[in-house]
This record gives structure tokens, C-alpha cells and sequence, in this order.
């Protein structure tokens, strides 16, 4: 039987770089610069990607996604965050909630977080308040060029999926079908 709960945690930083759009969470940010690097440099998509393919202990992002594939090259991360949800509902299991904590010194993210819940919410198909968005300045950690994303996520088992023929079984005992 496969375990009831599963936490993943996932991790991810990303630099600052001038004239590319900020997007974190999927939603564009007001600043003069971008993420650079991977795909879109979605730093909390990524980090939430590697969470939840860490909870079924499954390839990480950068084994399925290899920066260095030019298909990926300004890529919308949210292809990413979907084909992990897809992992993780192959293995039996659904995301029940995320938190994250963001460290960044610009922008701040405070005005933002409401939009940014609401979006990787949607993107998880998971309740509003089954996201957390904290952010915080890196203070003394001489980071203030880079955008670094820390997310916790809890699966448990679903119920239907890779378990349907256990469930019916179970069903069957208790209450045999009826003629
Ligand atoms: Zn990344």
C-alpha cells in the first residue's frame, strides 16, 4: 500500500537580468528586469515543479527539462507545473497545499502575493487558501541579484486513479454489488 501523505520540497534561484518581463507564479511582475536563464525563469513555478515531482521521488525538473534543450529556451513554466501534476496523478496521488516562501530585495512582492495565490492556485486546480505566498529581503545574504523560491507541498492519496481497482475490491467487501 502505497503511503497515505507525501511532502515534497523544492528549491530554485534564478538571476536578474535587464530587459526581459519579471513573471513569478505565472503572473508578469511590474520591474525593470527579468529572471534569466531556463525557460522563462519562473523561480516559484520551478521550485513548486520540483516539489511536487520530489514528493513522488521523481526525476527532477532539470533531468525532464534540460536548460540546455532549446525547446525550453522561453518557455512558459506553467508546461512544466502541469506535466509534474500529471506525474504526480499517475502515481495515485493529488496535491492537497503548497507553501512557499520567496527571497528577493526587488520587487517587492507584498502587493502582489494576492494575485500570485490566486493564479498558482488555478494553475493546481487546488482551493485559494490552499496557497501560501511569503516573501522576504535577503538580508545579509548578499543575494539582492538573484530571486531564490523555497515551496513545501503535502500530497495525499487520490481516490480514484492507480487505486480504483483496490477501492472497488474494498468496496465489494463491504457492500457486494448489487443484482
Ligand atoms: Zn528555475
Amino acid at each position: 500500500m502505497k503511503p497515505e501523505m507525501r511532502i515534497g520540497y523544492g528549491w530554485d534561484s534564478h538571476e536578474f537580468k535587464p530587459g526581459i518581463l519579471l513573471k513569478i507564479g505565472g503572473v508578469t511582475l511590474p520591474h525593470d528586469k527579468g529572471l534569466g536563464g531556463h525557460s522563462d525563469g519562473d523561480v516559484l513555478l520551478h521550485a513548486i515543479t520540483d516539489a511536487l515531482l520530489g514528493a513522488i521521488a521523481g526525476a527532477d525538473i532539470g533531468s525532464l527539462f534540460p536548460p540546455t534543450d532549446p525547446q525550453w529556451k522561453n518557455a512558459d513554466s506553467a508546461l512544466f507545473l502541469r506535466e509534474a501534476l500529471q506525474r504526480i496523478r499517475t502515481a495515485g496521488y493529488e496535491l492537497v497545499n503548497l507553501d512557499s516562501t520567496l527571497i528577493l530585495s526587488m520587487p517587492k512582492i507584498g502587493p502582489h502575493a494576492d494575485t500570485i495565490r490566486k493564479h498558482v492556485a488555478e494553475l493546481c486546480g487546488i482551493p485559494g487558501d490552499c496557497v501560501g505566498i511569503k516573501a522576504k529581503t535577503p538580508e545579509g545574504m548578499g543575494t539582492d541579484n538573484a530571486a531564490i523560491a523555497n515551496v513545501a507541498v503535502l500530497l495525499k492519496r487520490a481516490e480514484v486513479g492507480d487505486d480504483t481497482e483496490d477501492l472497488h475490491d474494498v468496496l465489494n467487501v463491504i457492500e457486494p454489488p448489487r443484482v
